[in-house]
């Protein structure tokens, strides 16, 4: 039993979802001169709330801890999310008609990737995120970013200064805010009367269904179903009235909100979602502590492929350096006992190491120099991506191997 109480409603957290052992915090990247100092472990075990079904990791470190100036994620490194997001740009403009008069804010806006389609057609913008470095960079996109964390004392100050948004999202940041409450409640304040509201975020369901256990890492705080988001924001005097699902991050959710109250319709998408989620068990505690043997499975899985392959004397690289190989890799214990290197296209990461397995990060060019036997897709929700880039692997007899939802060498 754990010492906390969920995030949203307060009890006390009881019940384990998946207990993933000791991990450093997944982008805590080391450079070579880190290789030799004590480096920090973490508990990373998630719950479910036996309350309200929230599926929660317990708090373990301060958010300034996580998100400093050395947070190396860039998002625009990844062709798919750069499409993901201009794709979002044009729908949203043509669905509710914003112009040179509205106000676009995106919490986390990190390097204005996606805000940065809004500029091209001259529909002002403001970027919200806590890193110094990513925002830097979107000040150069011609991107407007203040340089904060998001809740009600910047809601307030916002709209005091820069006046109530008509558009407020965030992609793939709910999950991440400690303060559950503060941030919804943040939303609320900066919401013009008739204003909207889309969130991103991988949703519970999926990852329950496709055994996703890798996307738990330290800064992904809440693992959030239909069920649950519904009953956090309703809290806050906020609706539901639409929702998307979208292939991104293995199922994400994109839900569409507004003021309680705010006459309109609702979409039939969101009863038929909540309908699902109860078929599928997620209001029963037992369906949770199900899925933590699932990821056990997993891990033999993993460890029984690799140990084959180097007995039968082939090699292993691997591709990528996402969070959610961190979690992989020191859950499985995999080193560069197993992975000789990894690559990934950043040049922020390219001669880092990974936290905690210390497997190297390369440029992906060492991959056709050393023609490894497998290359293992860490970022398993950019495989097709990856596989068409690096489709040159295949021509000395290389195979790609994914490690979820369960490992598997793609044909
Ligand atoms: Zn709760």
């Amino acid at each position: 039993m754990s010492a906390s109480q969920c995030r949203f409603c307060h009890a006390p957290l009881q019940h384990t979802f998946a207990d993933l052992g000791m991990s450093p915090i997944s982008n805590a990247f080391l450079k070579p001169t880190q290789l030799n100092l004590k480096e920090p472990f973490y508990p990373l075990h998630a719950y479910v709330c036996g309350t309200c079904l929230l599926v929660q990791l317990e708090e373990f470190e301060s958010p300034e801890a996580i998100f400093n100036d050395d947070y190396a994620y860039f998002s625009s490194f990844s062709d798919t999310w750069l499409k993901h997001a201009r794709d979002y740009v044009d729908e949203m403009v043509e669905r509710f008609g914003y112009s040179g008069s509205s106000l676009v804010v995106e919490i986390a806006s990190n390097d204005g990737y996606l805000l940065q389609y809004f500029v091209a057609r001259r529909i002002p913008v403001l970027g919200v995120e806590p890193a110094a470095n990513v925002a830097e960079a979107a000040r150069k996109k011609g991107v407007d970013t203040l340089v904060k964390f998001f809740g009600v004392n910047t809601a307030k100050e916002l709209a005091a200064t820069r006046g109530k948004a008509d558009l407020l999202l965030g992609n793939n940041v709910l999950a991440h805010v400690p303060d559950l409450n503060d941030f919804v409640a943040g939303m609320k304040i900066l919401l013009k009367p008739d204003g909207v509201i889309t969130m991103e975020f991988p949703h519970l369901l999926r990852l329950m269904q496709q055994n996703q256990f890798d996307t738990i890492y330290h800064e992904h705080f809440s693992y959030f179903s239909l069920l649950t988001v519904e009953k956090v924001f309703a809290h806050h005097g906020l609706m539901l009235f639409d929702i998307q699902q979208l292939p991104t991050h293995g199922g994400s959710l994109r839900i569409f909100a507004r003021h309680a109250g705010h006459v309109g319709q609702v979409s039939g998408a969101v009863p038929a979602l909540l309908a699902e989620e109860r078929a599928a068990g997620l209001e029963r505690i037992s369906t949770y502590s199900a899925f933590a043997e699932k990821v056990r499975v997993t891990k033999r899985k993993l460890l029984r492929f690799l140990i084959d392959a180097k007995e039968a004397g082939k090699s292993v690289v691997g591709y990528g350096a996402p969070a959610k190989g961190n979690t992989l890799l020191n859950y499985c214990g995999v080193r560069s006992d197993f992975i000789d290197y990894t690559v990934d296209r950043s040049p922020h990461k390219q001669g880092m190491f990974l936290p905690g397995t210390h497997i190297p990060i390369h440029e992906p060019e060492r991959i056709f120099r050393t023609r490894p036997d497998y290359v293992l897709i860490l970022p398993w929700n950019i495989k097709d991506e990856i596989i068409e880039q690096m489709s040159a692997v295949r021509s000395w007899g290389g195979k790609f191997v994914v490690p979820v939802p369960e490992v598997t060498v793609m044909a």
